[in-house]
């Protein structure tokens, strides 16, 4: 009854479960507050007193049940919105508890919302005089009496019976001493059981300290070995095709036909691309480059490079409009030499895109430029040796795989993203792919100005979007529609557009707008005229969001931008300052900001570097909800944060690095426990389903 509670309330199942159930705090019970001693800014108290009173108030979604407790010093409200009939039957006015919780204030006098509750009914006043564990739980398990205290008693019974030899040692010798990242000291973990032991029954802080420090590693340092060997393992088992030759298309466009001398990151990250194609093994490189960085022509090149080798190219994009803005410009660079690329999506006319695949499969065409339409199972190539994805963040590694069983040999896959990764996070998500990074804009680009401006402002904003297309620019005006279903989002967006268009009431005037509810032929139409330069002002979702190329466009306003996240912001703002000219950033917000929101709006005004943006924006937001990391469950640490934790991230990487380099498979003496815990850990995780 209890465990199958526990089961589906907690996920435990084993022992090991319930190990790894790790506090969230500790707490003296031998210290009872005053209800009297709450001032404003007291934060957790323990009280003991009698309940005086209880009522449901409220109805359907504000009910809740409020309960009195008395102490000798004064009176504190007691409130619980879930589980109210469970707390009925256990709180009854007369009976005494025992009580602990997060103080709160609603209008001026204290009380605690859902607080943990113990009976002190029939107890005698003896008290632990250890400090206690603190499990989190769930109010259903703290009305069938399994509260985070309760479990903390079957923790205690299980250490009981436990002996060191059942929680063994797995880290090996050799990476039990580390040197502090701070200190540079010299140093010994904690043992695995008495780290276990300390982490839930701590006797001294330090010990508790190194417990947590020793599980965090151990727990970082297997996730860098799994990933690590994933990734040995692929570079000596998989076959690629090799690219062994530079040939006449790489050379002949690489100088007379290359519009700009390449920056040194592109170069560098060239070089990385040809290392990995020529090696005989499949390169699966994940590049890093901010907004603007130059990916595309690093792109063509890659591709090149295939051609000149006897393969074909395939280059995927997320959205038609960039699909076809790649087509569109790596056909006008590519023109003068003897290439066939097609352009494939899902409104490919049925005689062209017939027409595309009988050339695909017999190897007649070189690049063929898409979006998922390219993953169909009807598009089989001949000789496909690379496939590029852009913008990764709106492809799932499902449709990555799908891309590289194209070909009996896997093409060498080289995806490229958006937006930058904090390095922490590419590290853990990433782990098993090869990384480069640009992070070099080309030359002579001017940095956005970016301000903020309150919606009182819109009038001067709207006179400066004049100012500017009267000099010939454009502008964008983008509108949080985040959910593109929210009808509400979208009634903004269309008195946003009437708005603007009596702003501008001049004939040579021109406003387009895209959505996602347009349907593609309209959407892409718009697009067009904007990239035309017949229209003068976009006016867009996010659907603009990612890649979209027009450089003459120099003004940039987002709307209610407190609404976005930092990294969405630094892309959309990535939209203008593509041109020779100056561009500008203009971020609207309610006055009523959040102290988040403020922050976020401080962050891009001061910088226009995408790494470091990112890096904030982890900061703020936590891993979890970092795009494109969100699915792959491999951030869901127990204990460690890769935020807080980055110290021990290097660490346990840079151990973990050198032991596979001394010992690949694992297969030493010294290494056999090690290995032991990794195969029994296998299938527990997310870990063996990276693709
Ligand atoms: P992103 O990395 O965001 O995909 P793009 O590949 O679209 O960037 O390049 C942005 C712009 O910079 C394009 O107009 C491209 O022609 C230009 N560009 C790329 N590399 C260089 C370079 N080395 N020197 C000058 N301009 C460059
Ligand atoms: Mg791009």
């Amino acid at each position: 009854m209890r465990a199958e509670l526990l089961q589906k309330e907690l996920g435990i199942f084993t022992f090991q479960d319930l190990l790894e159930l790790f506090p969230y705090r500790h707490v003296d019970r031998t210290k009872v507050n005053l209800i009297r001693e709450i001032v404003p800014g007291t934060e957790f108290i323990q009280v003991a007193g009698r309940i005086t009173s209880v009522n449901v108030l409220g109805d359907k979604r504000t009910r809740r049940l409020v309960a009195e407790i008395r102490d000798g010093s004064g009176t504190l409200e007691l409130v619980w919105f879930q589980g109210i009939n469970g707390v009925q039957k256990l709180v009854q006015v007369g009976a005494e508890f025992l009580v602990y919780g997060r103080v709160g204030f609603f209008q001026g006098s204290p009380q605690i919302t859902h607080p943990e509750i113990e009976s002190l009914q029939g107890q005698g006043t003896e008290r632990p005089d250890h400090l206690e564990p603190v499990y989190s739980t769930t109010e259903k398990l703290k009305i069938r009496g399994l509260g985070g205290r309760q479990l903390g008693k079957f923790t205690q019974t299980l250490f009981n019976m436990l002996k060191e030899k059942d929680i063994p040692e797995n880290l090996p010798e050799s990476i039990m001493t580390y040197a502090d990242p701070e200190t540079g000291v010299q140093k010994r973990w904690l043992g695995r059981y008495e780290a276990y032991r300390q982490i839930h029954f701590p006797t001294q802080p330090a010990l508790y300290q190194a417990a947590v420090a020793r599980l965090k590693f151990e727990e970082l340092f297997l996730a860098q070995l799994r990933l690590g060997l994933i990734k040995s393992r692929r570079h000596r088992s998989s076959r690629g095709v090799v690219f062994e030759q530079v040939g006449e298309h790489f050379n002949g466009f690489y100088t007379n036909h290359l519009p700009f001398e390449l920056t040194g990151a592109q170069k560098r990250v060239l070089k990385e691309i040809r290392k990995d194609t020529g090696s005989g093994r499949q390169m699966n490189r994940l590049l890093q480059g901010d907004v603007g960085s130059g990916k595309t022509i690093v792109a063509l090149l890659a591709m090149l490079l295939a051609i000149d080798n006897g393969f074909q190219a395939c280059l995927m994009a997320p959205t038609e409009i960039l699909a076809r803005q790649h087509y569109e410009g790596i056909s006008a660079l590519l023109k003068d030499l003897p290439l066939e690329v097609r352009l494939l999506t899902g409104s490919s006319k049925s005689k062209s895109r017939k027409e595309v695949l009988e050339m695909a499969a017999a190897g007649r065409l070189h690049i063929l430029i898409g979006t998922h339409a390219v993953l169909e199972e009807s598009v089989q190539f001949g000789r496909l040796g690379l496939a590029i994805v852009d913008e990764q963040h709106r492809f799932g590694v499902a449709q990555r795989a799908r891309l590289w069983s194209k070909a009996e040999v896997p093409p060498h896959v080289l995806v490229m993203t958006a937006t930058p990764i904090p390095r922490t996070l590419a590290m853990t998500a990433y782990g098993d792919l090869d990384y480069s990074v640009m992070d070099e804009l080309p030359p002579g680009r001017q940095p956005i100005s970016t301000v903020h401006r309150y919606e009182d402002r819109r009038p001067q904003v709207m006179d400066f979007i004049r100012h500017e297309i009267g000099k010939g620019r454009q502008a964008y005006v983008i509108f949080p529609l985040i959910e593109e279903s929210e009808k509400l989002d979208y009634e903004d967006l269309m008195k946003g557009y009437e708005n603007i268009k009596a702003w501008f009431p001049e004939p040579k005037y021109w406003i387009s707008m895209v959505h996602g509810r347009q349907t593609n032929e309209i959407r892409d139409s718009n697009m067009q005229r904007f990239l035309a330069n017949d229209t003068q002002i976009m006016v867009a979702t996010t659907v603009i969001e990612v890649g979209v190329n027009v450089p003459n466009a120099s003004v940039m306003v987002i709307e209610s931008a407190e609404k976005f996240g930092l990294s969405q912001l630094h892309q959309l703002r990535g939209r203008v300052g593509r041109g020779a000219e100056k561009s500008f950033c203009i971020l609207l917000t309610s006055p009523k900001l959040g102290k988040e929101a403020r922050e976020r709006m401080s962050i891009l005004t001061e910088t226009n570097n995408g790494f470091k943006i990112a890096e904030k924006d982890l900061e703020l937001r936590g891993p979890g909800d970092i795009e494109g990391t969100r699915q792959s469950g491999l951030l869901n640490f127990k204990l460690a944060n890769i935020v807080q934790d980055k110290d021990w991230l290097e660490l346990a990487r840079d151990r973990a690095a050198g032991l596979l380099e001394e010992d690949p498979d694992l297969t030493g003496e010294e290494n056999r426990l090690l290995k032991a815990f990794l195969q029994s850990q296998h299938g527990k995780t997310a870990w063996s389903k990276i693709s």
